[in-house]
């Protein structure tokens, strides 16, 4: 007989944890079920997001980025040192303390929440039925009057590039070298290639990174783009656009890999190589015949506006629907759907998500971008500011990039903010915040901000856009 739960949950990750917790906060009797082992092959709940990716790059980019500052930034500061050395084995020690301490911290949750944890590979049958093949060898099935499925994603294998987990590996084995590689490729000028890259650069690392598309980050707005790739280049990384990987052959502790751009073939040597081409939804295995749930043409579960898949009681949600693949989407999404089930308006703004790049400098945007105002023939009108005259940013010797504030032409209702530079990652909420609540330039122009901080390069590219900035020519 299958235990009978209000909801069941496959996959504990941002968007699986998220939603069992509301569930249960709403006084669903909830069940959430999750496959994973960490490090120590014991079961560690947190998807994705705090295994092996969000949190642990997190820590390595904090730790690699003191290192770089000791070379590049304490000097002018005064402080000098001798002989400064970096133990991998610390480094990484330390990030898989950070990952033990949240992942474990959210099986307290679940107990604090009285959510049912199960641990074992779920499969969906028909009739909201989810049998659990459990690590101990036992096999549960669980009923849910509603299934969320939460089930996540994994990395792209390239068939010329298969992953060995020791010369070339996915964001996994980047995380955990034991020291750094002399010569590091990464296929794919992504969040993820981008990240993993700075941190092994700011270690030593020589770094190539690979990337087919002709255009930087397409994704983001072209201007805030072509600062980043500025600042890149004069950190040393070497971006190669329209670099076409085609074979990649292990000879003993090295990996050759071949590419071909606009001057021809090439074959470089490295000592590892990152293959971070993307991510596709995890759905192997998960589904058994006839649970009338679809898989779109992404391979995605397919889903409709409200995460519902069109089956009675089943839904889905984060990296295995449609939409981009950020944790925080995933706990929008987890939320929103326990609330429809509880009867509770949830609803996810994909208009205000933010983007973050967690580089040196940071990338962060919300809305629209320039490019796609144009193509839309959205009339706007843009103010911007740099960090480079703004005093806090200056003291702490983090002059580079800026903030732009892209608002309509009539209205002057705010429709995207984009930002290069130090902590923008946390700036960019003023943008998602003023977005939020319908907010014009005008509005954030007015509002008072703290002097001197680097919140002020947000007021004064809201200024610009009304030609009326006070610290730059307008
Ligand atoms: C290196 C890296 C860095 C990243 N950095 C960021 C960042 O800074 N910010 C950000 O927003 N996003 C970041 N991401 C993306 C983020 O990790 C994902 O968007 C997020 O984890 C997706 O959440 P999820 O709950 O949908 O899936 P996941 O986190 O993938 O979790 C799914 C869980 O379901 C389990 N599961 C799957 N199938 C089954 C099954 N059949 N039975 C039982 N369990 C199952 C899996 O084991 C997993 O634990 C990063 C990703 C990587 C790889």
């Amino acid at each position: 007989m299958a235990e009978q739960f209000d909801v069941v949950v496959i996959g504990a990750g941002p968007a699986g944890y998220h939603a069992a917790i509301r569930a249960a906060q709403l006084g669903l009797k909830t069940a959430c079920i999750d496959a994973a082992l960490g490090k120590d092959g014991k079961p560690a709940l947190g998807g994705t997001c705090l295994r092996v990716g969000c949190i642990p790059s997190k820590a390595l980019l904090d730790s690699s980025r003191q290192f770089w500052n000791m070379g590049h930034i304490f000097g002018d500061h005064g402080i000098s040192f001798n002989d400064a050395k970096i133990d991998v084995g610390a480094m990484v020690g330390r990030k898989d303390k950070i990952v033990k301490q949240f992942t474990g911290g959210i099986a307290q949750l679940f107990k604090a929440n009285k959510v049912a944890a199960y641990y074992g590979f779920g499969q969906l049958q028909a009739g909201n039925i989810v049998k659990v093949k459990q690590h101990d060898g036992t096999e549960v099935e669980l009923k849910g009057t509603n299934v969320i499925i939460a089930a996540g994603s994994d990395s792209i294998e390239l068939p010329f590039a298969k992953f060995n987990g020791d010369t070339i590996v996915d964001n996994v084995g980047a995380l955990d070298f034991t020291e750094v590689p002399k010569r590091l490729a990464v296929i794919g000028a992504g969040v993820i290639g981008l990240e993993l890259g700075s941190v092994w650069k700011r270690l030593g690392s020589e770094v190539i990174i690979l990337e087919a598309m002709p255009e930087f980050l397409a994704a983001a707005d072209a201007e805030a783009a072509k600062v980043a790739a500025k600042e890149f280049k004069k950190q040393g990384l070497d971006i190669q656009l329209g670099a076409k990987v085609s074979r990649t052959e292990v000879k003993g502790k090295e990996v050759l890999v071949t590419y071909s751009d606009a001057s021809g073939e090439k074959t470089i040597t490295v000592d590892k190589l990152l293959v971070a081409v993307g991510r596709r939804a995890a759905i192997k295995g998960l589904l058994a015949e006839g649970t009338g749930v679809q898989i779109n043409e992404r391979g995605q579960i397919a889903v409709d506006d409200h995460c519902h898949t069109g089956v009675d009681g089943v839904w889905a949600v984060g990296d295995c629907v449609r939409g981009p693949m950020l944790a925080h989407k995933g706990f929008e999404e987890g939320i929103a759907v326990a609330e429809l089930i509880a009867g509770l308006p949830g609803h996810v703004n994909f208009d205000t998500i933010p983007w973050v790049i967690y580089t040196e400098p940071e990338l962060a945007w919300v809305g629209k971008t320039e490019q796609q105002l144009k193509a839309e023939g959205i009339p706007y009108k843009a103010g911007s500011f740099p960090f480079a005259a703004n005093g806090r940013a200056v003291a702490m010797s983090e002059p580079a990039g800026f903030v732009k504030v892209l608002a309509h032409a009539e209205t002057d209702r705010i429709l995207g903010m984009h930002m290069v530079g130090v902590n923008v990652s946390e700036l960019v909420h003023e943008g998602v915040l003023a977005m939020e609540f319908s907010g014009s330039a005008d509005d954030l122009a007015r509002i008072c901000h703290a002097h001197p901080s680097l919140s002020e390069v947000v007021h004064d590219a809201a200024m610009a856009v009304g030609k009326r900035s006070i610290h730059k020519a307008n």
